[in-house]
């Protein structure tokens, strides 16, 4: 019997889209504070055993893969603090099916790792770096080192790990920054997503929350925006383009009613399914998968009907943080 409760079609009766895409988070630790992803002593550890094997995880995208999972993203905590990382991302890049391997990492750990991942099957990456301010880089991750994640940055353009992507959450000291950011995609090919704070956990909204729409008018004030098409693998980003940029600038926010068009089913690290980022619910697989491929098959079947396509149906408040849930 599935944990999940049916879906129900909230949007009006539009037609949603295939469930095809998979966010695995494979660690909830990392060796940065963001102040708005994680409290300043960090989350509670788990133990060796309480977090999925790779192996385990490998068993769970191989099921994945035939009920039509076919983008597979890694992400944490930092997923680059799980040791051999890479490992996993060998074992996943050779599952018949998975056409589309990503990661998502700070990129404090990336200089090193970039060529190993590309090698091992890595087909790119998303980098958060929310500031390219070295003050206020650390101020906001709690001690952070700039220069560890760009060095990061320019590893994955060099290994191809492309398109990058950069993350970026919108808080209003991001104004004084807008033209930096817009140099880097000027010259550089990146593309630039500006992330809407979105109310995870139950707690206040921060005091220099600020709006995606309100970033935009902004941006808008300094160049010319048009349109631009959305790069591979692209999620819930409006893409942007301006005369003379190399990349391009994205968009991420909660009033863009994503979530009808939403793809995706997340598995945490200790083997919770999760068929949205604001559920309460979520299914814990690890037992399915000691028992075979029809039980695992049937429960992600039963998570991808049970969808919801609306986070404020979905959204309780609940104890898990983004770092434990992947973001
Ligand atoms: N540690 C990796 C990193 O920072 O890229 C991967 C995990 S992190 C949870 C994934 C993404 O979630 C990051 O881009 C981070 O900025 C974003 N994030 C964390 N908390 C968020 C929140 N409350 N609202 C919006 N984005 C958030
Ligand atoms: Fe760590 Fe990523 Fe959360 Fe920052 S956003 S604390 S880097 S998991």
């Amino acid at each position: 019997m599935s944990d999940f409760a049916a879906g129900h079609d909230l949007n009006g009766g539009r037609v949603h889209g295939v469930v095809d895409y998979l966010r695995i988070s494979i660690t909830d630790r990392c060796n940065l504070r963001c102040r708005y992803c994680m409290p300043p002593e960090g989350v509670e550890r788990k133990g060796h055993d309480d977090i999925l094997t790779y192996e385990e995880i490998t068993r769970f995208v191989r099921t994945a893969a035939g009920q039509g999972i076919s983008r597979v993203r890694i992400t944490g905590g930092e997923p680059l603090v799980r040791r051999r990382c890479v490992d996993l991302v060998a074992a996943l890049a050779a599952i018949d099916g998975i056409g589309d391997l990503a990661l998502t990492t700070n990129g404090i750990l990336l200089a090193d790792a970039a060529g190993g991942l590309a090698a091992a099957g890595l087909d790119r990456v998303n980098i958060s770096i929310d500031s390219l301010d070295a003050g206020r880089y650390a101020s906001l991750t709690r001690g952070g080192e700039l220069a560890a994640a760009v060095n990061g940055l320019e590893a994955a353009l060099a290994a191809g790990l492309e398109p990058v992507k950069v993350n970026v959450v919108i808080l209003t000291g991001l104004v004084a920054e807008l033209d930096g950011f817009m140099e880097l995609v000027r010259v550089k090919p990146l593309h630039l997503r500006f992330i809407e704070l979105m109310p995870v956990n139950s707690g206040p909204v921060p005091e220099d929350f600020m709006s995606g729409e309100r970033l935009l008018r902004e941006l808008g004030r300094r160049v010319e925006l048009s349109p631009a098409p959305a790069p591979a693998g692209a999620g819930p980003a409006r893409y942007f383009s301006f005369p003379g940029a190399a990349g391009t600038l994205g968009l991420i926010s909660l009033g863009d009613h994503f979530c009808s068009r939403c793809n995706r089913l997340r598995l945490t690290a200790d083997g919770r399914l999760r068929n949205c980022l604001f559920a309460e619910q979520e299914m814990d697989i690890r037992s399915l998968l000691e028992e075979g491929t029809s039980r695992l098959a049937a429960a992600i079947a039963a998570a991808v009907d049970g969808k919801r396509y609306d986070w404020r149906l979905c959204r309780r408040p609940h104890r898990r943080t983004m770092a434990q849930i992947g973001g």
